[in-house]
């Protein structure tokens, strides 16, 4: 039966050679199953029917019944047929210009037509243009329950494509594979998870009685696309982990010595849960590859420390790597406080590291005297070579390219070192689950105890004199203020004078206070200058494009103003909120934006006045934005779904998850007879998924 599946469409009878070439051109619909897939986009209530006087113009797509009154042919310069449909409230004009011989023989006087289009102006005149037209006999309906409506084009229309042809093509061919359509789950999975069978599941999304019938179609259709991708993606999975052998490192002698000693406070349940995560992987004989996701200020620097003293316990290195010399520091000075206490070994190396200390600190990696390393990406020089590498742990994954990475744990010697990415740009679970198919993935979603959460605030460009009033009484308070404004590369040159328009009206409007600038322009040496006159407290305010490191910790900074809120996307917003609130006094966070905003940017701003949590600003923008366009590939192949939704089916996408690694628990290669469908599907899906486009 699968045969009558991939038939082309051309050898279906009912379609033949012209109509095929049509759909395959404007809908890329190539074969039997192609077609059955073509799902309606929305379905149209039979039995509603509207009334003449009620339709007016903006209608989507109406319905009326009623007697066919008036014909009129005129041959005469643009061909074209007009006729009149009459109920009890009043006439509806109906309007065609093409196939007109063969409706002219449709149409007769005194007969009950039921009609359905988009009403529309013509001549001044509410009219149908190229209404679907059907007689409306005694059974018509009892033909009872919803209409398809598919999306059509204008060349499938001219070739009596319409929505009622297309309506007729899917009734037929259901109607020849008939009950032969081959399920694809086992009996056990269709139980477990009360899914409707294939069959069923194709007939009623075409043509379904009930809403709740269409609601289980749906449904089961949407699994299995689910349950196929997430099968695919764990045997993807497990295939790479056979490759990827890794040393075992179960030593937690350290951990436990620094946690009854020297754990400077207690660690959150998330936390707690991460490090236990991170030790089952350390100790499982296959090298780690897990992201670790986490608000600013969630705590992950701890917990990569707590992971390093396993690593360093079962007498294996630790390489820590940052995107920035700034943030390289700033993770080594807070790294050397905890390892001076354990007495691990502990060095900085940057591209600003003098050659001296570089060769002292390459030779004390080769002879293992040195035990954690931390720094930018030199770290991945050729001339550094560790005497055991057992983890690397890499900060902000986003600026750093695959190969990188690559490079990196490619510098041990018998194995892979373990690797944990960490992120603070939270992707919501459903994409990580997808997208991020070959890293595991950890959570921190819990700030440690006694935070302030940052007060966010949106304002007016027309109240820019009181938000200056409250930015002065914040630094009267002694707290410090960002002050960024977007740039956009194409047009960087006029945001560029934004910038500094900016920073000299910040300049008159504080007379009091030094401020400083930094953006992008600026040659490396005088941005760290002017960051650093920022974190010392020289400056009060600090005018700036987004530069300013992801990541930086200037513990007086208490106030994060955006300039045209409106221009940066959520995750950009929330980023850049996380950089104030690092100390102990309140944070506020103050989006300025036009008073015109479209809806998706006042969506935006309203999100981030509401919450302070990544994770709900994450599933805020992906469904603002949808996928592919949050992760930028457009273009997969493996985020193209016929009818699941990332954005909408996250708890679908969970317990297909489940489904699969049941199953592959449970029948591993897929030799039990029950499993057979299973097995059948995945052969055939194969070929269909493009496995290079995942990352
Ligand atoms: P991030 O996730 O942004 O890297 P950090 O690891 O820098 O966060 O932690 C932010 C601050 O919170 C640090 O000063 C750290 O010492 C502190 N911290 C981390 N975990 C806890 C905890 N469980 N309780 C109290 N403070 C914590
Ligand atoms: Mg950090």
């Amino acid at each position: 039966m699968l045969s009558f599946l991939q038939t082309k469409l051309e050898h279906v009878p009912s379609i033949g050679l012209q109509k095929s070439v049509l759909l395959k051109k404007e809908l890329r619909l190539q074969t039997v199953e192609d077609l059955l897939q073509y799902y309606p986009f929305r379905y149209h209530e039979r039995n509603c029917l509207h009334k003449v006087t009620d339709i007016q113009v903006g209608m989507n797509y109406i319905q009326l019944r009623g007697t066919l009154v008036y014909i009129q042919h005129s041959q005469a310069g643009k061909k074209k047929l007009l006729a009149s449909l009459q109920d009890s409230t009043g006439e509806m004009r109906l309007l065609w210009f093409q196939g007109l011989t063969w409706i002219l023989k449709r149409l007769k006087i005194g007969t009950v037509y039921t009609v359905r289009g988009k009403p529309t102006y013509y001549n001044q005149q509410l009219v149908l243009i190229h209404p679907e037209l059907e007689i409306t006999t005694s059974n018509t309906f009892h033909d009872v329950g919803l209409l398809p409506v598919y999306h059509s084009t204008e060349k499938l229309k001219m070739q009596r494509l319409d929505n009622k042809n297309l309506v007729r093509l899917q009734r037929n061919l259901l109607e020849q594979v008939s009950h032969h359509i081959p399920e694809t789950f086992p009996d056990n999975i269709l139980k477990r998870y009360k899914l409707v069978s294939k069959f069923t599941a194709w007939h009623d999304i075409h043509f379904p009685k009930t809403h709740e019938a269409l609601k289980n179609a749906r449904t089961r259709l949407k699994f299995e696309e689910l349950f196929y991708l997430q099968l695919q993606l764990l045997q993807l999975k497990q295939t790479q982990l056979e490759k990827r052998k890794g040393e075992v490192l179960r030593n937690t002698q350290l951990l436990r010595d620094f946690f009854a000693t020297y754990l400077p406070f207690t660690l959150t349940t998330a936390q707690k849960r991460v490090v236990r995560e991170i030790y089952h992987d350390l100790r499982s004989g296959y090298a780690m590859n897990r992201l670790l996701q986490g608000d600013v200020g969630s705590g992950k620097t701890i917990v990569a420390f707590l992971s390093m003293l396993i690593s360093i316990g079962s007498h294996a290195q630790v390489a820590m790597m940052a995107p920035t010399e700034l943030l390289a520091e700033q993770h080594y000075n807070e790294l050397r406080g905890f390892s001076q206490s354990m007495n691990i070994s502990i060095a900085l190396l940057t591209g600003s590291t003098k050659k001296k200390e570089r060769e002292e600190i390459s030779t004390a990696l080769k002879t293992g005297a040195l035990q954690v390393i931390v720094g930018t990406h030199a770290l991945l020089s050729t001339h550094i070579t560790f005497k055991k590498l057992g983890l690397a742990v890499i900060d902000e994954q986003h600026r750093f390219g695959v190969s990188q990475r690559a490079k990196l744990w490619t510098k041990t010697q018998a194995y892979f070192p373990h690797v944990l990415v960490m992120t603070a740009t939270p992707i919501p679970r459903t994409l990580a689950m997808t997208f991020y198919s070959d890293l595991d993935v950890s959570v921190i979603d819990e700030m440690p105890a006694g935070r302030k959460p940052i007060k966010t605030m949106h304002y007016y460009d027309a109240q820019r004199l009181k938000v200056f009033r409250f930015l002065e009484n914040q630094i009267v308070a002694s707290g410090q203020v960002y002050i960024v404004y977007p740039l956009i590369e194409e047009s960087e040159k006029m945001h560029y004078k934004n910038l500094i328009d900016g920073y000299e009206s910040i300049c008159r409007a504080f007379p009091k206070f030094p401020v400083g600038i930094v953006h992008g322009q600026m040659r490396a040496a005088e941005k760290t200058y002017e960051m650093q006159r920022f974190v010392k407290g020289v400056t009060k305010l600090l005018v700036s494009t987004t530069v300013i490191e992801v990541g930086v910790h200037v513990p007086n900074a208490t106030v994060m103003v955006i300039e045209n809120a409106e221009r940066f996307g959520l995750a950009q917003l929330h980023q850049l909120r996380g950089r104030v609130g690092r100390g102990n006094s309140q944070a506020y966070c103050i989006l300025m934006t036009d008073t015109q905003l479209s809806n998706k940017s006042r969506e935006r701003i309203k999100t981030m006045v509401r919450t302070n949590n990544g994770f709900e600003i994450a599933d805020a923008d992906l469904q603002l934005r949808g996928p592919g366009d949050l992760l930028g590939v457009q273009q997969s192949g493996v985020l193209d779904f016929k009818i699941a939704d990332l954005a909408q089916d996250g708890e679908l996408l969970q317990e297909a998850q489940t489904a699969a690694q049941q199953l592959l628990k449970e029948d591993p290669t897929l030799i039990h007879p029950q499993n057979l469908s299973v097995k059948t599907q995945l052969e055939r899906m194969h070929h269909m998924i493009p496995w290079g486009s995942v990352s």
